[in-house]
């Protein structure tokens, strides 16, 4: 890479004094470290030797909850009805396809599939580790490290979120499928996540699949094992309202109550999904300062219900976004769905602003992952952004000033055209430069499956 690389963003979402705002003619400039050196608004027309965009830069996306071989489920789980738990079969039955060659070939994909729809950073919950019946491969971290992998293939930064799933729900044995997922107990989860090593685009940091998976006295090791390390920390909670109902049923508390017990709520900790939650539940996420990771487009196809998103952002909770299950894979559908789920919900409009939401999929995504260098535009931050185009169908005709609402509530992940990461031209006029046939990588990673 050259020792600076300049671009030239015809617009720019940048910081502000009294918030953000949309300014003109913004010069970017990345340093050697991949980190932002300057950025200059109204800098006159683009210079020579810098790089154009045309459209409008934000800081790079943030996924902060994906399992990338979901993917593979696309339009195959829309045939017929079905629940949530019959969409889990047929996921097992995708992941009993996978071993560490095709997962490479898969989430290679699915993360270019992420870099052209703006995304720069993916939370990877990762929890299928082992051979098919439990068997350890050579190295038993052959499956993360693949998807770390993959992440550099794509040219985006990974947080390998390495997920302790131990039980078919509240100390049951795992079974079938869920064999992959265990390593026995919390104590292995630990010595084995311990041998994972971060790279320049990676870090590591630590998953609870679920208050079902991890039985109650095993959810400290995980949580202290990521308090340790200064690692972010992730765990699904009350996705559906029968976990709440067996949790009660096992230890007479509620999922958020019993996950406080065990010290996994707290600051560097993102509870997922928090779709069926209690006053009390509320409170106990916001005193601990805990994020919320909303992933409305799979609670929506898995017809979770709508999570207390609002309730939750003003009682204190940062708020992030996933694209979770990869139904679609698009940031500005998460962001806009927050606002209008909650419209649909309360029949008012105007729960959020285009900017809150922005910042929710940019740097309170970013910090969640354990990267609260990344998701801002200002000289420091790391040189991660998307351009989003002003002149297609979906985004002409909105003064640019209104970029941040366009972004939001017209745009989608069809309309970016640029991404840098690092200060690296990823994604280059909607074609990525390092996974130039998306679709057919797509195409042939999934087919490999069946
Ligand atoms: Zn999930």
């Amino acid at each position: 890479m050259p020792a600076v690389v300049t671009y030239w963003a015809e617009h720019a979402w940048l910081p502000h004094r009294g918030g953000p705002a949309v300014q003109p003619e913004v010069l970017i400039t990345a340093g050697p470290d991949g980190r932002i050196t300057g950025v200059v608004p109204d800098s006159g027309p683009c210079p020579a030797g810098a790089v154009r965009l045309a459209g409008l830069a934000l800081p790079g996306q943030a996924n902060a909850h994906s399992h990338a071989f979901h993917r593979a489920l696309r339009s195959t789980v829309q045939v017929g009805s079905g629940t949530f738990w019959t969409w889990r079969d047929t996921m097992y039955k995708a992941a009993a396809a996978l071993d560490p060659d095709r997962y490479l070939a898969l989430a290679t994909a699915v993360y270019a599939e992420m870099a052209l729809a703006g995304i720069t950073a993916v939370g990877e919950f990762h929890y299928l580790h082992h051979a098919p019946g439990g068997a350890r491969y050579a190295d038993p971290n052959a499956m993360g490290a693949a998807l770390v992998e993959a992440a550099a293939r794509a040219g985006i930064r990974i947080t390998l979120l390495d997920t302790c799933y131990l039980s078919s729900g509240f100390g049951a044995e795992p079974t079938g499928p869920q064999l992959r997922f265990s390593d026995g107990d919390a104590d292995a989860w630990a010595e084995r996540a311990s041998a994972l090593a971060g790279a320049e685009h990676a870090r590591i940091g630590a998953a609870v699949h679920s208050v079902r998976a991890v039985p109650a006295g095993q959810l400290d090791t995980v949580a202290q094992w990521a308090a340790t390390r200064g690692a972010p920390l992730h765990v699904h909670l009350s996705e559906q309202t029968a976990e709440n109902d067996a949790c009660l049923a096992a230890h007479g508390v509620t999922p958020t109550r019993l996950l406080a017990d065990h010290g996994v709520l707290g600051p560097r900790t993102s509870a997922v999904h928090a779709t069926h939650l209690t006053d009390e539940d509320v409170r106990l996420l916001a005193d601990t300062g805990t994020t919320i990771c909303m992933c409305p487009t799979t609670e929506r196809d898995l017809a979770d219900g709508i999570g207390p998103a609002r309730h939750l952002a003003s009682a204190g909770c940062p708020i992030t976004l996933g694209s979770d299950s990869h139904a679609v894979i698009d940031p500005f559908e998460e962001a806009r769905a927050l606002e209008l789920d909650e419209r649909l919900r309360t029949r008012t409009r105007g729960h959020w602003t285009a900017n809150a939401l922005l910042k929710a999929g940019t740097a309170d995504g970013h910090a969640s992952l354990g990267w609260p260098e990344a998701g801002r535009l200002e000289a420091g931050a790391l040189a991660d952004f998307c351009v989003l185009a002003l002149d297609t169908v979906r985004t002409a005709g909105a003064p640019p000033v209104l970029g941040a609402e366009t972004a939001v509530f017209a745009a989608g992940a069809a309309d970016v055209r640029h991404l840098v990461v690092g200060g690296r031209h990823v994604v280059r006029d909607g074609v990525h430069r390092l996974v130039p046939e998306t679709g057919r990588a797509l195409a042939a990673a999934i087919g490999a499956l069946r």
